[in-house]
């Protein structure tokens, strides 16, 4: 009998989200979240996601401003923006888009960043917070997929969980914040022995390493709960995941589809952390 599993829908649940955040901004009353966009240099992919970064603010009723510097500017130049923002208290929350020019290091400016400003957690205090449990911002992919999971009532306290992938952007911060919901942790990467064994063990597989289809339906223990944070262009250009999709999910209890399933948290949770970043700030109301 051929069972199918449950599909864990980013897209709506971005949507419950981004509605959720429009009624709280409009509380505010006249004194919305604002954040700020530097980019540097002209990177087509870049602009397009900040092109849906800054769209997105406007429908929740957040500020956003881009500054866009150009692509010789010195690192010193961006430092120079970063502490202006830093100082400007209409902007709650700064993003730095990556990639960044070769010439200019991505930790320097990062560390640059006022930590209550921090609204992608890649500050060294918010990802010792991360990992210390304490309250904090935090990256924005991972933490979209534990709302995305407790949205759905995924269990996950005493559950395996494995993650393929160690990035500082995804696969590190999954790993500390599944910890905190009382997972049992692995993490995978390159250098891990016999993959297909430990996905085997996994009540919960997260996969971001960026290979196309990886992980097929004879990895996956029965009944898994799959989180696929892939995007990659397949052989024919077309947009999919790490996970093959429509052979694994025969085979586990819920799945995230490649469009529709990740993807879209990554920018209400950057709304949401801008929104949690301005509370942090303004700890007394106006009205
Ligand atoms: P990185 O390239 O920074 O990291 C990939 C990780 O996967 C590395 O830790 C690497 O191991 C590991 N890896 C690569 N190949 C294998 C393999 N064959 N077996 C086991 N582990 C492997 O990628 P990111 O974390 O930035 O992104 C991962 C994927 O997620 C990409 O497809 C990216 O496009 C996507 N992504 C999607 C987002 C979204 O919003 N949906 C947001 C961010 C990323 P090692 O460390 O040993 O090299």
């Amino acid at each position: 009998m051929s069972h199918s599993g449950l599909v864990l829908s980013g897209r709506k649940y971005a949507r419950v989200v981004r509605s959720s955040l429009k009624e709280r901004v409009s509380l505010l009353q006249g004194c919305p979240p604002g954040l700020a966009v530097i980019m540097v240099g002209d990177d087509p992919a870049s602009k397009v996601y900040v092109g849906a970064k800054e769209k997105a603010c406007k429908k929740v009723g957040i500020n956003s401003t881009v500054i866009n510097m150009p692509a010789d500017s010195s690192e010193a130049d961006v430092l120079r923006r970063v502490d202006e923002l830093n100082s400007d208290d209409k902007v709650h929350g700064i993003l730095v888009q990556l990639p960044l020019p070769d010439h200019i290091s991505v930790d320097r400016i990062a560390s640059a960043v006022l930590p209550e400003k921090d609204v992608d957690g890649f500050h060294p205090v918010n990802v010792g917070r991360l990992w210390r449990g304490e309250d904090g911002l935090f990256p924005c992919t991972p933490s979209g997929i534990i709302g995305l999971l407790r949205h759905y009532d995924i269990p996950m306290s005493g559950k395996n969980a494995l993650i393929v992938g160690r990035s500082n952007i995804v696969g590190k911060p999954m790993a500390a914040l599944l910890l905190r919901e009382n997972c049992t942790v692995t993490v995978a990467h390159s250098r891990t022995v016999d993959l297909i064994k430990q996905c085997g063990r996994a009540d919960i597989l997260v996969v971001a390493a960026g290979r196309a289809e990886m992980i097929k339906r004879n990895w996956v223990k029965p009944g898994a709960v799959v989180v696929d944070v892939g995007m990659n262009r397949n052989s024919s250009g077309k947009l999919v995941g790490d996970v093959d999709y429509h052979d694994v999910k025969e085979v586990c209890s819920a799945i995230t589809p490649v469009p529709g399933g990740v993807g879209p948290l990554t920018i209400a949770y950057l709304l949401e952390n801008t929104f949690k970043a301005r509370s942090k700030q303004k700890t007394i109301e106006p009205n």
